[in-house]
């Protein structure tokens, strides 16, 4: 929020419903509601960089749930 046009979301699915997970010697923990990605890292990207990543996560294969 804050950034006009850019967006903080899933470097795996590409989704934007991202929230931080509580606790942990690490400290903060993005969790993203799409494919339940839990880690430290976000990519942030403008709506079309988002959109690419979230085609190729649909397109790809599935090999992890
Ligand atoms: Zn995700």
């Amino acid at each position: 929020m804050g950034h006009a046009g850019i967006l903080t979301v899933c470097p795996v699915c590409g989704g934007s419903d991202l929230y931080y997970e509580v606790g942990g010697y690490t400290g903060k923990l993005y969790h993203c509601k799409e494919c339940q990605y839990i880690g430290p890292l976000v990519v942030e990207a403008d709506e079309q960089m988002a959109r690419a990543i979230r085609e190729e996560h649909e397109g790809g294969t599935a090999t992890d749930g």
